[in-house]
């Protein structure tokens, strides 16, 4: 008999990957509607788990209001003779996948930042309570991981109580990514990869490395090691990292073989530190985006939080669209906000100095990883809030990338031949109609056909099938 036969709901991989539309939501838990919501999983003693147990704090599923936003926490206890602390951060992202196992259920995102909706068919079906939710999830934790022993789960719903809690998870998450901090990529032998996001992303794979953190940031080198030593078969695994190819854009033999396979020959080649060329992937997951600005050659960088516009005038759903699915796609890089702390960050493209525009919210959670000279000259916001608005506050406070705009302007004009400076003027096109967005043409005969780079002119195509074929 399956174990979840006294489930009024399917329950397996097939139901991952579900997307579940407001109109077909009988309630939403966290998402951008909602300030706090959180999950949270702590380690602790045998004696401190009553194996489970369930607690619902707040209002159950059933004594809400349908179709509307609720804050949500949830807290997971887990114990056991080999359940270490540093298994946290993987058991904690394993919520994301189980509860995509749930039919009519729906799980993104992670930590503090998680979006979850309910179907009405499942609620109908007779989905309608936390009770049967953490029944599923002590099902799945330990039978996939049986180095569970003991787990207690607690659902907050209640407003207040999920705020304090919040806090308190806030502080848990900066104790783990400080403890991966100081190790740097050359120090070690192997990186680790991920392809729990795949259900969405299919050609995705995290390469995480301890200076290039998850793209959801729930995930460090430390986390991603304890994760593919417990569980080898599963979705976390190893990258021997091979021969270093290129030790500023960061690019190693090891990590390119591995993508290659784990993303079916989609991605041939990976960058780690660039948003360019060939950018580490980005699935749907990542807490920020690092979009390129090309009227001022420089990053902006914006989080999933934040409700308004960019200076670009899109918001970061608009940003997310453009830069998700498990694709490279140049200047949209979906990143995490450890990452930017990292020494590594964007190194190839010049790091911080290439930075233009950040978030206030972002900058208070990073700047003191910042080069102090650079704090006060990357514009928020509060600073700028169109590109001509932009341009003038970099000017103002002398940001490095004026410089970089006058050089290139002197070896633009440099490089001229002369004929061409004799032409009248033509309005040439912008910087960014020459970015290297890669074009997918369309699937023609069972094969897809990407432009990279490409500019291409033609009156007429053929397309002749060879001989013999
Ligand atoms: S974003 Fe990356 S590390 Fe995080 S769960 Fe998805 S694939 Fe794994």
């Amino acid at each position: 008999m399956s174990m979840f036969a006294d489930i009024p709901v399917g329950v397996g991989e097939v139901y991952s990957g579900e997307r579940i539309r407001w109109q077909d939501t009988y309630v939403e838990f966290g998402g951008l509607r909602v300030q706090y919501k959180f999950e949270l999983v702590k380690v602790r003693k045998m004696d401190e788990v009553v194996d489970g147990k369930i607690t619902i704090i707040g209002p159950d599923i059933k004594d809400l209001e349908p179709q509307k936003s609720y804050s949500l926490g949830i807290f997971i206890e887990v114990a056991g003779s080999q359940v270490e602390e540093e298994l946290e951060g993987v058991i904690e992202r394993r919520i994301h996948e189980y509860t995509n196992y749930i039919e009519g259920m729906m799980h993104l995102n992670q930590r503090y930042d998680i979006w979850i909706r309910l179907s009405k068919k499942s609620f109908e079906k007779g989905l309608n309570s936390f009770h049967i939710i953490g029944k599923i999830y002590q099902r799945l934790f330990k039978s996939e991981l049986p180095i569970i022993e003991k787990i207690q789960i607690t659902f907050i719903t209640d407003p207040e109580k999920v705020k304090e809690m919040y806090d308190y998870a806030l502080k848990e998450y900066e104790k783990r990514d400080a403890r991966a901090r100081g190790l740097k990529d050359e120090e070690v032998d192997a990186f680790y990869g991920c392809t729990l996001c795949q259900s969405f992303a299919p050609t995705h794979v995290c390469v995480i490395t301890p200076q290039r953190y998850s793209n959801c940031g729930a995930i460090s080198w430390f986390d991603a090691r304890a994760s593919a030593r417990i569980d080898p078969k599963g979705p976390v695994f190893r990258i021997e990292k091979g021969e270093c190819i290129d030790p500023v854009k960061g690019e190693y033999t090891g990590v390119n073989d591995v993508v290659k396979m784990k993303s079916g020959g989609e991605i041939q080649r990976v960058w780690l530190y660039t948003a360019f060329g060939y950018p580490h992937t980005s699935c749907g997951c990542f807490e920020g985006i690092a979009f390129y600005i090309p009227e001022v050659d420089g990053f902006g960088i914006v989080h999933r939080g934040f409700a308004e516009l960019t200076p670009i005038g899109v918001p970061f759903s608009k940003l997310a669209d453009s830069t998700a699915g498990g694709r490279q796609v140049d200047g949209f890089h979906g990143i995490s906000i450890e990452y930017m702390r990292s020494p590594k960050f964007l190194q190839a493209d010049g790091g911080w100095e290439r930075v233009v525009w950040v978030p206030s919210a972002v900058l208070e959670r990073v700047k003191d990883f910042i080069p102090k000279h650079l704090v006060d000259k990357i514009a928020t916001e509060k600073d700028a809030k169109t590109v001509e608005e932009l341009k003038n506050f970099l000017v103002a406070k002398g940001h490095p990338i004026v410089k970089r705009w006058e050089e290139k302007a002197k070896a633009e004009a440099a490089a001229k031949p002369v004929e061409e400076k004799a032409l009248p003027a033509v309005a040439a096109p912008e910087a960014a109609a020459e970015m290297a967005v890669p074009v997918s043409v369309g699937v023609v005969g069972g094969f897809r056909i990407i432009l990279k780079n490409a500019k291409i002119r033609a009156e007429r195509v053929k397309i002749v099938r060879e001989k013999g074929k």
